[in-house]
């Protein structure tokens, strides 16, 4: 290999990864993707083991990578290259021995995946470069000749901590698949806790950072959150009493607290879980218990967001470095929504160091908002879904609505906690929620009753243990209002129904614009409508996500991970896993992205004979390669209508008939099992943002308005959507509205489909050979 490695090298240039501090899920991800990226950009792959020890020691532990090295990496957790705390690298002699290993290794590049410590290593590292040559050219241990190509240190960051402790990103690699782990302890302990009336104090992890607490409260409905960066007053016993006995008097059964292992109150003194079950105990003598979570939160395979966020920041950092030039700032790649960003590594570690201080120096404020952009609003509103009662936030008698909440079409995770926080969020600020169940039939059915039936106005207590509840408990249907739009109208005049939150897929949007367009006909039709776009299938337009897709997605994953290792015994076989979406590409190609298939076959592609000839002497390619190597099946992702021809079915048999005994393929479809069980960590947690900038958008844009107002706006039917790096408000109607520009009403699609270029990477990362035709 090192003979092959000095022939093979000459004048290519060489990209080195490492993963340092504290381990955390995608970090392996992170290494496939760097790795394969520099291969498929004619660069050599270098992993540096162990992270800076690696470094320091430099020989075998920067350690020349190959294509086939990688593979499995996607779905492994912990990181495969290892990572160590180096105290050597604290020490400038540590950070001269790391130069001088880099610069003979001939390494023009370095991509290191890591939390706040490494980064701050890394900065460090990089300011000081130029010096560290020079002393090694002055105490004559490499010669001006020999560090000349590596003058300018060419580095990125990538961020990889459970902890999610970094400013200017939203997420770092591994912290949503800590929080699922949370969430799955949190949610068994509920069922008990609720079977026993009991208490349960549960420590979750994140240092001097309570972004995994106050997500697992939000995610699991807990009832009192204890942060570092936003502590209670010492008083804080009897506020957490008194919220835990208004929720015991609405009826709530169980009371979870969660508690992160950096909590302190104002004065900076530590709260402990004990001294939390203490006084719940002594005070409102509940059967209280304390469970410290531990590394068990490290633990367990990478969600499917952790892969999809490590594998293309992989990407874009292998991108960065070769497009760097001395004059860019160094890179770290974070992600703001849905959109990977380059941001300023020196800038990044500056505020997350501020964070840091500002705790320290009791500045709430100032700790809350360097966290990330949203941290103090998702704080705010988690506040105020637990304790509806306050009267604190009372809008003005006028300008309070009645808002009627309603599920339309298949049912999907998120559907439920999305409701939760609705009704949650209209009720400590005096609006009426009202639920209108099993969708438009249920409205019809009982037009002519009294508000009872299947609408109903709707309390705290009805929906509070929803945050963690898959499917939808309103009841959702697939009927449409157009079935019988007059006697909609005639629904919406007898319940007196001031605006319409409207929680579904396609079928939702459907139906606010045969609301939106009968308006000149029935006046009881001109109220704001507004749609949050929840179906697995991620087809509505005026979004980049939907609720119940990562979910769905979660279920892919783990479904092709389960049936990729029963072909481990049985060897070389290839399974077409189909998957549901309608004409939309969105999941196959998800699915693909994150367990690295093969292939993936959309509708927009279609299936022939080219792409199966292509493709089987693709797979045949890669069983040969596979000598002795990982003998897990291999899987092509199918979206349910990629070709009337080639069916699931008829894909599998020609592959098997192709494979002439050396490998076979298997047709597999999960079907419903897509739709998956509980909501996941991130549909929980977007299901709260997005339902509550919902209620707060027609708050703000229509409460208090005259009919003529509302009328003339063109955003009173608007859909809430995940564009880029933002939250966006588009309107439906209009000339330049979603429903006359980005609607394929046909196939049921966005226009615009903004995760399509994501196939290519699949494609490059699986090594599927391009199509030249
Ligand atoms: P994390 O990256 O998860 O925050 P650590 O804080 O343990 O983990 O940092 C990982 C490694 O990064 C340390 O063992 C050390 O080698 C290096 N490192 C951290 N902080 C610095 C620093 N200020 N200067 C130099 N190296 C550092």
């Amino acid at each position: 290999m090192t003979s092959g490695e000095s022939i093979s090298s000459v004048g290519k240039r060489r990209i080195a990864v490492m993963t340092s501090g504290g381990d955390s899920q995608g970090m392996n991800g992170v290494v496939r993707a760097v790795v394969r990226m520099s291969i498929h950009m004619n660069c050599d792959a270098y992993a540096v083991l162990e992270g800076y020890e690696g470094l320091v020691l430099g020989g075998n532990s920067i350690k020349r990578m190959y294509w086939d090295d990688v593979r499995d990496y996607l779905s492994r957790g912990g990181t495969l290259i290892g990572t160590k705390r180096c105290m050597a690298f604290y020490e400038r002699s540590g950070r001269l021995k790391a130069a001088k290993n880099l610069v003979l290794k001939g390494i023009n590049a370095l991509v290191i995946c890591g939390g706040d410590g490494s980064l701050t290593g890394a900065d460090r590292f990089r300011s000081e470069w130029p010096s560290l040559l020079e002393e090694l050219v002055q105490t004559q241990q490499l010669s001006p000749e020999q560090v000349e190509p590596y003058r300018h240190l060419n580095i990125c960051g990538l961020l990889g901590s459970i902890d999610n402790d970094m400013s200017g990103t939203d997420a770092t690699i591994g912290c949503y698949s800590s929080l699922e782990r949370i969430c799955e302890m949190v949610d068994a302990v509920d069922d008990t806790a609720t079977s026993h009336m009991r208490a349960f104090v549960i420590e979750v992890m994140g240092r001097n950072c309570g972004w995994l607490a106050l997500m697992a409260s939000i995610a699991t409905g807990a009832d009192y959150v204890f942060i570092p960066e936003k502590p209670p007053g010492q008083d804080w016993p009897e506020e957490m009493c008194e919220i835990v006995t208004s929720h015991r008097q609405f009826g709530k059964r169980r009371t979870i607290i969660i508690i992160s292992e950096g909590a302190q109150d104002t004065q900076l003194e530590k709260i402990t879980a004990d001294q939390v079950v203490k006084v719940l105990t002594e005070q409102l003598h509940l059967d209280t218990r304390r469970t410290v979570l531990g590394h068990i939160q490290r633990g367990g395979l990478p969600s499917f967001y952790d892969r999809w966020l490590s594998t293309l920041q992989g990407v874009e950092a292998v991108k960065a470095v070769l497009e760097a030039t001395p004059q860019t700032p160094t890179p770290v790649i974070t992600v703001r929504e849905n959109k990977i960003l380059r941001s300023d590594l020196q800038e990044c570690v500056r505020l997350t160091k501020s964070a840091a201080k500002a705790i320290q120096a009791r500045d709430w404020n100032a700790a809350m908002k360097l966290r990330d952009a949203e941290f103090k609003e998702y704080f705010d509103s988690y506040k105020l879904t637990t304790s509806p009662e306050s009267t604190r936030l009372r809008i003005p008698q006028e300008h309070r609505v009645r808002i009627a909440i309603i599920h339309v079409g298949a049912p999907a995770a998120g559907m439920n906690p999305a409701t939760r926080a609705a009704v949650a969020y209209c009720l400590s600020r005096g609006h009426t929620p009202i639920a209108i169940h099993n969708g438009f039939p249920g409205l019809l059915r009982h037009h002519d009753t009294k508000p009872i039936g299947s609408v109903r106005e709707i309390k705290w207590i009805d929906v509070e243990d929803w945050a963690n509840e898959g499917g939808s408990e309103l009841g959702t249907n697939r009927g449409l209002p157009s079935e019988d739009m007059a006697k909609t109208a005639h629904c919406f005049e007898v319940h007196r129904l001031e605006a319409l939150f409207i929680i579904g897929g396609f079928e939702a949007f459907a139906s606010a614009s045969q609301i939106r367009n009968n308006r000149d006909k029935y006046p009881s039709l001109r109220i704001p409508l507004i749609v949050l776009p929840a179906t697995i299938s991620n087809n509505v337009p005026g979004t980049e996500y939907s609720l119940g897709s990562d979910t769905c997605l979660n279920t892919l994953v783990g479904f092709c991970d389960a049936i990729r290792q029963s072909a481990s015994a049985s060897r070389r076989r290839v399974f077409v896993v189909e998957t549901q979406g309608g004409y939309s590409g969105y999941l196959a190609t998800m699915t693909g992205l994150a367990i690295g298939a093969l292939a993936a076959y959309t509708p927009d592609d279609g299936i022939d004979l080219h792409t199966l000839t292509r493709d089987i002497d693709f797979i045949r390619k890669s069983f040969q390669n596979d000598q002795g190597a990982s003998r897990a099946g291999k899987i092509i992702l199918r979206n349910e209508r990629a070709s009337q021809i080639y069916t699931t079915q008829v894909v599998a048999d020609v592959i098997t008939a192709e494979g002439r005994g050396r490998f076979d393929a298997r047709a597999a479809v999960p079907g419903h099992y897509q739709q998956g069980g509980r909501p996941s960590p991130i549909d929980r947690i977007r299901a709260f943002k997005l339902a509550i900038k919902c209620i707060q958008f027609l708050e703000d844009t229509f409460a208090g308005k005259s009919a003529d107002e509302i009328n003339s706006n063109p955003l009173n039917a608007t859909i809430i959507g995940i564009q880029g790096s933002e939250v966006v408000f588009s309107p439906m109607g209009s000339d330049y509205g979603l429903e006359a520009t980005q609607t394929d009403w046909g196939a049921r699609l966005p226009r615009n489909q903004a995760w399509r270029p994501v196939r290519g990477i699949i494609d490059i990362l699986s090594g599927r050979p391009e199509d030249k035709e």
